[in-house]
């Protein structure tokens, strides 16, 4: 059986005019970041690390000694903080009120503490408007990724899928990123639980009508780029920039 669940290659006859946009979303170690990249770098498009924005925000919070549980204290905080990113797939960096916390925001007590800020109504408003912006102002076309894109940030997208895979194979990722001396409970921690605790307020573990579900599990990181080019309409193709590889 196929791991891919393919639909016919939209022509994009039904296409509006502006950038092409592609949505992926999906669980913890599902793959997301690195096919999310790796399509913005073979389609020649910008890359939007919503994660990250999160992730700089928890590493505010945390750093200005916000109390988490304080909604209201972290919303404003977060509200009137300076996001600086770059979309280069090649090169993705975040800032945070002049700090550069591209490698900070990928440390175990960030994404310990990345739900509890996630999870927070007013950060989500604002978060989720500043990534709206920076779609629309991406003129050369974006892929964003994250856990709500397909159905909350851009619900438009031209093209909109959850990545998945099977518990196991998220974790042994996981695993394998976070190098073989890290605690089997701090990766389970880093999945499963905060998977759960994401839920409450982004719905990634089933399809929106619409959403395109690629699996994973027993596919490599090329096998999943394709899958995902294979989806953007050939029209959208034609207006990608000069010495882009169609899909
Ligand atoms: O994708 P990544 O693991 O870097 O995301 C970090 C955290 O940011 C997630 O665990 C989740 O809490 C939050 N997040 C979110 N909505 C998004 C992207 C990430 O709530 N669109």
């Amino acid at each position: 059986m196929s791991e891919v669940t393919r639909v016919p290659r939209p022509t994009g006859a039904d296409r509006g005019p502006g950038p092409l946009v592609v949505a992926i979303d999906g669980p913890s170690g599902s793959g997301k970041s690195s096919t999310a990249r790796g399509v913005a770098a073979r389609l020649g498009l910008s890359y939007l690390d919503t994660g990250a924005m999160y992730r700089a925000a928890t590493w505010l919070a945390v750093h200005e000694g916000v109390d988490l549980a304080d909604v209201d204290a972290v919303a404003r905080l977060v509200s009137g903080a300076d996001f600086d990113l770059s979309l280069d797939p090649e090169v993705p960096t975040v800032s945070i009120e002049g700090h550069d916390v591209t490698d900070a925001i990928r440390l175990p007590e960030v994404s310990a503490a990345v739900s509890a800020v996630a999870t927070n109504l007013g950060v989500r408003a604002n978060l989720v408007a500043r990534q709206q912006q920076v779609i629309a102002d991406a003129t050369g076309g974006v892929v964003a990724e994250g856990r709500d894109i397909t159905t909350v940030v851009a619900p438009d997208a031209d093209v909109r899928v959850l990545l998945v895979a099977d518990p196991a194979a998220r974790i042994a990722r996981r695993h394998a990123e976070l190098g073989e001396e890290v605690d089997q409970a701090d990766v389970h921690d880093q999945v499963i639980r905060r998977d759960r605790d994401d839920s409450n307020v982004a719905e990634f573990h089933s399809a929106a009508p619409g959403v395109v579900v690629v699996d994973s599990t027993h596919l490599d990181l090329e096998q999943v780029i394709d899958a995902i080019c294979d989806l953007v309409p050939v029209t959208a193709t034609s207006a990608l920039r000069p010495g882009t590889t169609a899909p």
